[in-house]
């Protein structure tokens, strides 16, 4: 069925390469895609000697368990991204959410996407992390929650701001509709840069009870000195 979906949309050529394929990539493009490998911190999926919790992590603890990332936010993984979020081609969330299921070892409760405000959405039309984790709910038979959290303000779009100012955008910009008890919670996302919305996020669901967070992100941006 998605081999029929995307060939419609895509006429049977690759998104990247217009080359043919039976899915949204080429084989080639597929096996170019730069897929995370290494050796990662488990908390926050940036390089880390032997995969252990790294500097950052033990220093100032982010609020989320764990991190899952499937590529490094570079090209073409930025094309598929944006290609989601504003050309509203709605037909790459599935490959999206794909590369990450391939990724996930947890067991976990519920899966929520980062929600985007109502203004945002309005705008938008539709919630790229939603359509990522509606598929990735749906692979690991896992229940999605769409409505338990809300964007209380329109942020300033993270993109727009110095990393160092991002943590304060974001604060506060959450609220929990619900009790989470000892619920463990993936939360979906695009792509992550420096955490903070991801941190911000972790804290309100924690707050209301979760017992873990854990990050699934399609993308990881990896800072200037990682
Ligand atoms: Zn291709
Ligand atoms: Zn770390």
């Amino acid at each position: 069925m998605r081999e029929f979906l995307s060939n419609l949309l895509f006429g049977g050529s690759c998104f990247l390469c217009r080359g043919a394929a039976r899915g949204i990539l080429c084989p080639a493009c597929d096996a170019d895609l730069p897929r995370l490998a290494g050796t990662l911190c488990p908390r926050c999926a940036l390089p880390s000697p032997g995969s252990a919790v790294c500097g950052r992590c033990l220093a100032d603890a982010p609020h989320y368990d764990a991190t899952v990332a499937a590529l490094a936010y570079r090209f073409p993984a930025d094309t598929l991204v944006h290609s989601l979020k504003f050309r509203g081609q709605l037909a790459l969330a599935p490959l999206m959410g794909d590369l990450l299921v391939e990724k996930i070892m947890e067991r976990i409760d519920l899966v929520v996407p980062v929600p985007l405000s109502r203004e945002r959405l309005r705008e938008r039309g539709y919630n790229q992390a939603a359509e990522i984790a509606r598929h990735v709910a749906k692979a690991c038979r896992v229940r999605l929650e769409l409505t338990i959290i809300a964007r209380e303000r329109n942020t300033q779009a993270q993109a727009d701001l110095p990393w160092s100012e991002r943590a304060r955008n974001v604060r506060g910009a959450f609220r929990c509709e619900r009790s989470l008890d000892g619920a463990a919670i993936a939360v979906v996302d695009d792509v992550m840069t420096t955490g903070a919305t991801l941190d911000e996020l972790a804290a309100t669901l924690k707050r209301a009870g979760a017992a873990r967070v854990v990050n699934w992100v399609v993308a990881r941006t990896f800072p200037p000195n990682a």
